[in-house]
């Protein structure tokens, strides 16, 4: 081989070599590129993980006035059509913000923009949880996820999905509650939501009505998540056309100047299959 040959196939293998280099150390972000765009060339499909609002979601154990409507003006009587309403900040699809349990956190108005936006690294469960309704998502899962898909690039929304949804709204099923009152459903453990904030991931979420498991008396996930400044996402809709890795999430809470979380607005962006 000449060396001039040599030199050519050298510079090859370079340029081949910087061309995957980025692919294998961020995988997350190559797959992010261009999902944007996507959107209004068709490439890319807008999925809404938001439930619709009305007074028949399946609210917390005890909540009894849970949301309203009125009527204000219709086009009949006044030309134009306005509605009031009333709901709680922790109803239906919705964002904890971090001062939902520790003192002295964020508002939900204060969470900065940028954290409302990130890949999405799905932790799929429906498994374990349709055999074990009290399946805690151990740490080791989330470095299994990181096997697969390399390490979560911080910024990222980490989303548990349990099949939960395909219960909703039967709040009896959903909520799955025993002769005590205590409620069955699957959750982060404490020591998945360490190692998720060790990453430095943007917030975390779930298709259950608490990113704790539903029997926790403790609520150590909201304590850790919350305390980190995190926010979390709970009764998020079905989750199953979210890939485990390469979806993009748009997050947009309503921004309730000092609430402690309030109804959001949660899309993933999907690369559509070609
Ligand atoms: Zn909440």
């Amino acid at each position: 081989m000449s060396g001039l040959r040599r030199l050519r196939l050298f510079a090859i293998g370079v340029v081949a070599a910087m061309m995957f280099l980025p692919m294998a150390l961020f995988p997350q972000k190559s797959q992010s590129q261009g999902l944007l765009s996507g959107i209004a060339d068709g490439k890319t499909r807008v999925v809404d993980l938001s439930y619709a609002i009305n007074d028949k979601l399946v609210p917390w154990p005890g909540d009894e006035k849970v949301f309203e409507a009125e009527v204000n003006a219709t086009v009949e009587k006044n030309g134009y059509f306005t509605r009031s309403f009333w709901m709680l900040e922790h109803y239906g699809t919705h964002l904890d913000a971090p001062i939902h349990f520790p003192p002295g956190k964020a508002t939900v108005d204060q969470i900065p923009a940028k954290q409302f936006f990130g890949p999405a690294v799905v932790l799929d469960v429906r498994a374990e949880a349709a055999k074990n309704a009290d399946y805690q998502l151990p740490a080791a899962r989330v470095e299994e996820w990181e096997k697969k898909h390399g390490r979560i690039a911080e910024g990222s929304i980490a989303l548990l999905r349990t099949g939960w949804a395909s219960r909703w709204p039967d709040a009896q099923k959903y909520r799955n509650q025993d002769a005590s009152g205590t409620m069955h459903f699957p959750g982060f453990s404490a020591e998945a939501a360490k190692l998720l904030i060790s990453r430095k991931v943007s917030g975390i979420g779930c298709d259950t009505i608490s990113a704790d498991y539903g029997a926790s008396q403790d609520f150590a996930v909201h304590h850790l998540v919350l305390g980190a400044g995190l926010y979390q996402l709970e009764n998020l809709a079905d989750l199953s056309d979210v890939p485990e890795a390469g979806a993009f999430l748009v997050v947009a809470p309503i921004k309730l100047e000092g609430g402690s979380g309030g109804a959001v607005r949660v899309f993933a962006l999907i690369q559509k299959q070609k």
